[in-house]
C-alpha cells in the first residue's frame, strides 16, 4: 500500500465526516471524453444506506445516450487512437491512471461508502487500492506480453497474434463497484479495446469519477465512457447494441441470462458472465475449529454478506458443529462492530438499500418457516440511524435442499447444514447447488483436502483458508455462476481474439 493510502487508514470518524461534507457529485454520463447531459431527461435518486439521506439525483442514460457512448467508443476503436499507440505509451497512460486513483483515494472511497454503505476503511483498502493495483498490473503486462509463432514446416511462417475485440460493454453490480470495474477495465483497455461501462444504479458516482481520472491520465476521448442508468433501459440498450462486440457482466444469474438473450437477439456478441453463489465452507471432523470459525464469520459477515463469493453455506460434521458455532458467535461478537460506515472503527455497515434489507429479512423468515432455528441475529438493527442495518445472523438446522440453503441471500445470513457420514457425504452436500463460484475445505489431512478440492465444483477452492485472492489468479465460476474469468492473464485472453497470419516462404 502506498503512503497516501496508509495515511487515510489513520483518519478519524470526524475527519471522514468533515470530508464527506465537502464532497461534490458529478451526476452526468461521461461520453466521448466529457460529462454531458443525458438526452433522456430521466433521473434517479442516489440514497445513502448509512442514514437514508438523499445524496444526488443522477442523470439516467437512455437508449439514445447509450448509442452516443457506443458510437464514440466505436469511433475511437476504428481510428486506432488508443490501440495503435506504442505499448509503452499505453502502459504509461494506465499507470498514471492508477496513480491518480490512489491520489484521489479519499474522494473515491467516500463516494463508494456513502452510496453503498461499506466501511470506509474497506473502501480505501479494497475498492480503491486494489482497483489501482489491478489497473497497474494490466498496464505492466502491456509491454511484457508476447504473441506466438506456430510450429509450421519451413516453407511457411504462421504468426498467432491477439487483437482487441472492439467495443466492450461492461455491466457491473454495486457491491464492489470500483474493484469489479477494474477487473473489466484493466484487461479490456490494456489490450486496446474501447469500453462503455454501465454501473449499478446504487453506485454510479465513483464510476463517473473514475472516468474523469482516466481522461486526466491521458486516455483518449471515447475510449472509456460511463453511462449511469437503469438496468432495463441502459443495460438492455448496451446488451442489444449491434456495435458492441462483447458484454462483460457481473451480477445476478437472472440478469446474466437476459444478456445472453439480448446477444442472441441482436448481433450474437460474446457474453462473459460472473454471477452469484451459495458457496460452501466444508468443515470436516478433524478441522482446526478456531481457524475455521474465524473464516466462517469473515466469510459471511464481511461486506455485510454482500459478496458474490460469500461463504453463505457451512457444511459441517455433526461432531464439531456445536464447537464451531460457539466460536463463530464469540468471534462475531468480538469483531463485527456495527455502525456508521464512515467511522473507521466500524467493521460491518448497512445493506446497500431498503429493498435489499427487505429481501434479506424475507429470506430469514422463509428459513425459519422451513424449520431452521436462529442461533443469533435475525433482525433489523440501528433503526434510529435511518440506515438499512441487519444483524449478523446464523441459521442452524438447515436442510440443504431448502430455499435458505439454495438461494443467494446477499446479506449477513449463514445457513448451517450438518452431516453425519464421511467426507464424501460432506462433499456431496457441498456440491448440491446450482452455483459454483468458490468453496473451501477444512481438514488437517492433506490427502483428504486434495481429494475434496478436486471434487468440489467451483472456480476457486480454498484449503484451510477462505477468500484469499490476488490479481494473479483467475476468478469466476462453474455451473450457473457462469462462464468467463476475471483477473490474471487469462482475462487478457478474454478481451482479445486470436488471429493467424500465414506467410508463404516458398
Ligand atoms: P443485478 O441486479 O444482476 O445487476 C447487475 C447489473 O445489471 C447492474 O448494473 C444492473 O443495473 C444491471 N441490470 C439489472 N437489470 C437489468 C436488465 N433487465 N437488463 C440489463 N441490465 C440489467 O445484480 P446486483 O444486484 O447489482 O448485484 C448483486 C449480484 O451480483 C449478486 O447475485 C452477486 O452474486 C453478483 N456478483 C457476482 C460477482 C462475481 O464475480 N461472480 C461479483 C459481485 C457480485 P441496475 O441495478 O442499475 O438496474
Ligand atoms: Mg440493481
Amino acid at each position: 500500500m502506498t503512503h497516501g493510502i496508509d495515511a487515510l487508514l489513520s483518519r478519524t470518524h470526524d475527519q471522514w465526516l468533515a470530508a464527506a461534507d465537502q464532497l461534490t457529485f458529478e451526476t452526468r454520463p461521461f461520453i466521448d471524453g466529457h460529462f454531458t447531459d443525458a438526452l433522456s431527461g430521466d433521473t434517479f435518486t442516489s440514497h445513502s444506506p448509512r442514514d437514508g439521506a438523499t445524496l444526488a439525483k443522477v442523470q439516467a442514460a437512455g437508449a439514445e445516450d447509450v448509442d452516443r457512448a457506443v458510437r464514440s467508443a466505436r469511433g475511437a476503436f476504428e481510428d486506432g487512437r488508443w490501440r495503435d499507440l506504442p505499448p509503452k505509451e499505453r502502459k504509461g497512460v494506465l499507470l498514471r491512471w492508477a496513480e491518480l486513483i490512489r491520489g484521489h483515494a479519499a474522494e473515491l472511497a467516500l463516494l463508494d461508502t456513502l452510496e453503498m454503505g461499506k466501511p470506509i476503511t474497506e473502501s480505501v483498502r479494497i475498492d480503491v487500492d486494489k482497483a489501482a493495483e489491478t489497473i497497474a498490473w494490466y498496464a505492466e503486462a502491456i509491454d511484457k506480453t508476447y504473441d506466438e509463432v506456430a510450429p509450421t514446416p519451413g516453407d511457411a511462417l504462421a504468426l498467432i497474434t491477439r487483437e482487441p475485440l472492439g467495443v466492450i460493454g461492461a455491466v457491473i453490480p454495486w457491491n464492489y463497484a470500483l474493484l469489479i470495474a477494474s477487473w473489466k477495465l484493466g484487461p479490456a483497455l490494456a489490450t486496446g479495446n474501447s469500453v462503455v461501462l454501465k454501473p449499478a444504479e446504487q453506485t454510479s458516482l465513483a464510476a463517473l469519477r473514475l472516468a474523469a481520472l482516466a481522461s486526466e491520465a491521458g486516455l483518449p476521448d471515447g475510449v472509456f465512457n460511463v453511462v449511469p442508468g437503469r438496468g432495463e433501459v441502459a443495460g438492455q440498450a448496451l446488451g442489444r447494441h449491434p456495435e458492441v462486440d462483447k458484454i462483460a457482466f457481473t451480477g445476478s444469474v437472472e440478469v446474466a441470462r437476459l444478456f445472453q438473450v439480448y446477444a442472441g437477439e441482436s448481433n450474437g456478441k460474446q457474453v462473459a458472465v460472473e454471477a452469484g453463489g451459495k458457496s460452501p465452507q466444508l468443515v470436516l471432523a478433524d478441522a482446526d475449529i478456531e481457524a475455521a470459525a474465524s473464516a466462517v464469520a469473515w466469510g459471511i459477515f464481511y461486506n455485510a454478506g454482500q459478496t458474490c463469493n460469500a461463504g453463505s453455506r457451512v457444511v459441517v460434521h455433526a461432531s464439531v458443529k456445536d464447537r464451531l458455532l460457539d466460536a463463530v458467535r464469540r468471534i462475531t461478537e468480538d469483531t463485527f462492530r456495527m455502525g456508521d460506515p464512515l467511522d473507521p472503527a466500524t467493521v460491518m455497515g448497512p445493506l446497500v438499500d431498503e429493498n435489499q434489507l427487505a429481501s434479506v429479512l424475507g429470506h430469514i423468515e422463509r428459513g425459519v418457516a422451513d424449520g431452521a432455528t436462529v442461533v443469533f441475529g435475525g433482525g433489523r438493527t440501528l433503526t434510529e440511524s435511518g440506515g438499512s442495518y441487519v444483524e449478523p445472523t446464523v441459521l442452524d438446522g438447515v436442510v440443504n435442499t431448502s430455499a435458505v440453503a439454495q438461494r443467494e441471500i446477499f446479506g449477513p445470513v449463514l445457513a448451517v447444514v450438518t452431516y453425519d457420514g464421511d467426507a464424501d457425504e460432506g462433499i456431496r452436500l457441498a456440491n448440491e447447488s446450482d452455483y459454483g463460484l468458490v468453496a473451501s475445505v477444512w481438514t488437517r489431512d492433506v490427502a483428504v483436502a486434495h481429494r475434496a478440492a478436486k471434487r468440489l465444483r467451483a472456480g476457486t477452492v480454498w484449503i484451510n483458508t477462505f477468500d484469499a485472492s490476488d490479481v494473479v489468479t483467475p476468478f469466476g465460476g462453474f455451473k450457473a455462476t457462469g462462464a468467463g474469468r476475471d483477473k490474471s492473464l487469462h482475462a487478457w485472453d478474454a478481451y482479445t481474439a486470436l488471429k493467424t497470419t500465414w506467410v508463404n516462404l516458398a
